[in-house]
């Protein structure tokens, strides 16, 4: 039986970054990934031509932690002949298409240790002669051996009370966006509602309008307008690895009063760019006589139905009408965002991909799984037990660079490296003795 140093959940860009560093630290760790989708294509659902990143280019997958990474979102522009025409396009933010094809571009050079369409299904803690080790089963049946676990399958789509309780093919999450319209194959959309009030809410509002321009829109809103991000440079600096440090030692009610002040750098805002194009789309179509797009402002969504065929029907009320309307929608796309550990509304107390991993880990007073500096789950005093380290879903403990952004994927990428490096070293010696006892 082959037992890898490490096994991988996830090949989007959190561990393909663990890939670069693993290889450029010199660290040779026996890794092997597991991606379920076909390629690392990155942020499928959300594709459109016209859509930019939100993070600076060059806070890539690598070049924080090594500038002269062969892996750089500059280099990749040099090896595509590009580099100078991208950089006379005069755009800070690269367009978010030629970004997955920077991820994908990446991926490609450790395909050797990815398996693709690889759902992983289940994670179980075994003991084999003695040695703690983690067993990955496939959606397919493989099973796999490894000495310590990196878990980077993205956050949990957060789906909000009343939806939750739905399950129509009518409701989607913001991921599936853009295969859902595939699927369509140009058949009109119908009525669409557009829930939420991030970067991704306004995004859809606008393609819609592009792509379907005789569908109704609505877009729920529960703040009374789409609200700019906070794009000052002095907040900006939470996106730096010293505001780990400061978040990491927080108490938890500093954290919460930092979470409150930085929310509109990345949450429920969205950029002056895409604020002013739907605000101009929406003065056309009133232009034109003819407004397809409208905002409920103020809203709140008190309850849906589940219509079968017919599509959802949204309850809700709002500053600008009396009482509580019923609308019948014929797709509701949630642009709700995501959710982060903990055990308030829209969190989750661990990733459900490691239900098993839970028995080990120390926990809050709510169950909520605690995470060591270095990213690494604190185990239980006195249980063996493998490292399993969490990339990119630490957010309640490291605060807002960790999950929702590129900024600190780099730096992060060589702290889980030099952690496994340690843990493992230390391990083996322990995992020999228990063989020979
Ligand atoms: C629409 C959108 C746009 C964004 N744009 C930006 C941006 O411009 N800049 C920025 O800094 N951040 C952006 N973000 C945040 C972004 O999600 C992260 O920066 C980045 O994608 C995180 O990488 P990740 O690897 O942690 O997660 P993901 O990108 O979600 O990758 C996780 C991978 O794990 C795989 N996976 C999940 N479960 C399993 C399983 N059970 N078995 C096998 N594989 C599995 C998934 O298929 C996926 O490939 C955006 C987010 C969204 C939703």
């Amino acid at each position: 039986m082959e037992i890898f140093d490490v096994l991988g959940i996830g090949f989007g860009p959190a561990n393909i970054a663990v890939a670069a560093a693993n290889e450029e630290l010199g660290a040779n760790l026996k890794i092997r990934f597991f991606e379920k989708n076909k390629t690392s294509a990155w942020q499928v659902g959300m594709q459109f031509g016209q859509s930019d990143i939100q993070n600076h280019p060059l806070r890539d997958l690598v070049t924080p932690r090594n500038p002269r990474s062969a892996y750089s979102f500059t280099n990749f522009l040099h090896t595509k002949g590009r580099l100078y025409e991208f950089l006379n396009l005069g755009k800070t933010y690269a367009l978010r298409t030629e970004y997955s094809q920077y991820i994908e571009w990446v991926a490609e050079h450790f395909a050797d240790s990815v398996s693709y369409e690889a759902a992983v299904r289940s994670v179980e803690c075994v003991r084999i002669d003695g040695q703690p080790l983690y067993k990955l089963t496939t959606a397919n049946g493989s099973v796999f051996h490894g000495r310590a676990l990196i878990a980077a399958p993205g956050r949990t789509p957060h789906i909000p009370a009343p939806f939750d309780q739905l399950d129509s093919p009518a409701l989607i999450h913001l991921n599936d966006f853009i295969p859902t319209l595939a699927k369509q194959r140009g058949k009109p959309l119908g009525k669409v509602a557009v829930v939420g009030g991030s970067q991704s809410a306004v995004e859809i509002l606008l393609h819609l309008a592009d792509i379907a321009p005789d569908s109704e829109v609505y877009g729920f809103s529960r703040a009374f307008g789409y609200r700019m991000k906070d794009a000052s440079p002095f907040t900006g600096e939470v996106y730096f690895p010293e505001f780990v440090d400061t978040y990491y030692a927080g108490t938890s009610a500093q954290k919460k009063r930092l979470d409150r002040d930085l929310r509109y750098t990345n949450y429920s805002a969205a950029d002056a760019d895409v604020l002013d194009a739907l605000y101009l789309k929406i003065y056309q179509q009133k232009l034109a006589g003819q407004q397809k797009t409208v905002i409920v402002r103020s809203s709140n969504i008190l309850a849906a139905q589940d219509l079968g065929p017919d599509g959802v029907r949204i309850s809700y009320s709002s500053i600008e009408s009396e009482g509580v309307t019923d609308s019948d929608f014929d797709l509701v796309i949630l642009a709700t965002g995501f959710k982060n550990l903990g055990a308030a509304e829209g969190e989750e107390k661990f990733p459900a991909i490691l239900a098993d991993v839970v028995q080990f880990s120390a926990t809050d007073a709510d169950g909520v799984i605690q995470i060591n500096k270095d990213y690494s789950i604190v185990m239980k005093e006195g249980l063996p037990h493998a490292p399993c380290y969490l990339n990119g879903l630490c957010e309640n403990s490291h605060g807002m660079g960790d999950a929702g952004s590129f900024s600190l994927l780099a730096l992060r990428s060589a702290v889980i490296v030099n952690g496994l490096r340690e843990q493992l070293a230390e391990q083996a010696p322990r995992a020999l003795e228990a063989k020979a006892a």
